[in-house]
């Protein structure tokens, strides 16, 4: 299968160069050039299978041009080895729990599954593999997990100074080794500009390898329409049409929902729930993508202003504004809202949602009480609330008992560069690593 850009400038390429890329030349982000239909009989036999069972039937449609099915069978395996359970919290309303990998957040999914994945494309590669991730938290956590050890890959984490969680941090500049930590004094935008700038350098790709890591791969985006099938084929005896509220920053997670749709998953409708980052809703409401500076919030996983994954969604909804309006609801909801639905969630059922996982919820909630639709609602848990124990122990008033992936990391000493954001001293960072 092709892979195409979404500005249209540079040629289609095949998977192993649009994984390797990462970003295309033209700046633009790659997709598949026609996302293949599950089959009828798929859909019909769904509730019967595994995970890890539909993790393998969606991941052939989408690779099996390119990789041979007991590979795929072996990346499926091996990289999905935790459950996503669906747990009813109330009513029609179910948390995805995509939270129970060793990092303890959904871009465990995708991390595990492109690592896996590139060491497999780039089997036979001479010269070295750099994998550049900008991280607003999880997503270094979790590559950088995902990475560590593999054989002849370096991983350079951009995270910004003071701006990701003190857990977080530990999770991200803990490993040593292969994995480089490098802290940026600036903002999530920032890391990612730099990040996006090494991949479009001619002269560090003739000494180089390089690639991205971020949401921005399609080798991430791929593992993570999985789980939406998951969810669905666990509610489908309930006869009810699945919504699903996804709390949304770089629409990674989005773009995945909206490809299993196009794979022939039945949606009724998806949320994308923000924070007080709102550039999406009001693209909804105005029909104008306006990106403005990114703005902090206690889901700082989703402070993201200008959301890289835009150009996919719109391809996705043929840049077709009454698409996006027909298939998408979207809503900004602010921090003491957040706080809110925790503490009454928690109060009301005993269930504790973590702060990013809450906005979605909101996103639900709401969409339950104006809608007359019966529906079954899914919204997504992306993170474990023990990853935010000084958000948390402020909500609720106590602490949420760390499950033992996480206990092991705080005992671990930090280790990282700092710097500022000139792309100067970034290249010349990544060049001494190679030498
Ligand atoms: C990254 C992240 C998000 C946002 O996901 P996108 O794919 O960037 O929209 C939401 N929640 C958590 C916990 C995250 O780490």
């Amino acid at each position: 299968m092709d892979y195409y850009s979404t500005n249209g400038q540079s040629p289609p390429v095949s998977l192993r160069e649009a994984v390797m890329r990462g970003l295309a030349r033209d700046g633009g982000l790659y997709m598949p050039s026609s996302v293949p239909v599950l089959p009828q009989s798929f859909f019909s036999s769904i509730d019967s299978l595994k995970f890890t069972e539909i993790a393998f039937e969606v991941a052939c449609a989408f690779l099996k041009d390119d990789v041979d099915e007991e590979i795929i069978a072996g990346i499926v395996d091996e990289s999905l080895d935790f459950p996503v359970p669906v747990k009813k919290v109330a009513g029609n309303v179910y948390c995805l729990e995509l939270f129970h990998g060793p990092t303890m957040a959904f871009k465990d999914v995708g991390a595990r599954f492109m690592s896996r994945l590139m060491a497999y494309l780039y089997k036979d590669e001479s010269k070295a593999l750099n994998v550049i991730v900008a991280t607003s938290g999880d997503t270094g956590s979790a590559v950088a997990a995902g990475f560590h050890g593999v054989e002849g890959i370096n991983v350079f984490v951009l995270f910004p100074r003071g701006k990701v969680s003190p857990l977080q941090q530990k999770q991200i500049t803990t490993w040593g080794g292969n994995i480089h930590a490098v802290e940026v004094d600036g903002s999530f935008d920032d890391c990612q500009r730099l990040a996006k700038i090494m991949l479009v350098d001619r002269d560090l790709s003739s000494r180089m390898v390089l690639t991205s890591a971020n949401s921005i791969n399609i080798a991430r985006l791929i593992p993570q329409s999985f789980y939406y099938f998951f969810a669905y084929s666990r509610l489908k005896y309930s006869g009810r049409p699945v919504v699903f509220s996804v709390p949304s920053g770089n629409f990674g997670n989005l773009t995945a929902g909206l490809m299993a749709g196009a794979a022939g998953l039945p949606v009724h409708k998806f949320i994308a729930s923000t924070n007080a980052n709102d550039v999406f809703p009001k693209f909804l409401e105005s029909g104008k993508y306006i990106p403005s500076p990114s703005l902090q919030t206690i889901s700082n996983a989703m402070d993201v202003g200008d959301p890289s994954n835009f150009s996919r969604i719109n391809d996705l909804m043929g840049q077709s504004i009454d698409s996006f309006r027909e298939s998408i609801i979207s809503w900004s909801f602010g921090d003491s809202e957040t706080e809110n639905a925790i503490k009454k969630l928690w109060s009301d059922t005993g269930y504790i949602m973590d702060p990013h996982g809450a906005v979605a919820y909101l996103g639900l909630t709401r969409y339950l009480e104006e809608s007359d639709d019966d529906v079954s609602g899914v919204f997504l848990g992306t993170a474990h609330p023990a990853k935010f124990p000084e958000t948390m122990d402020r909500i609720i008033n106590g602490t949420v008992k760390p499950p033992p992936q996480l206990e092991g990391v705080l005992k671990r000493e930090e280790k990282f560069h700092s710097m500022g954001i000139d792309p100067a001293e970034f290249r010349e960072f990544i060049i001494d690593i190679n030498l």
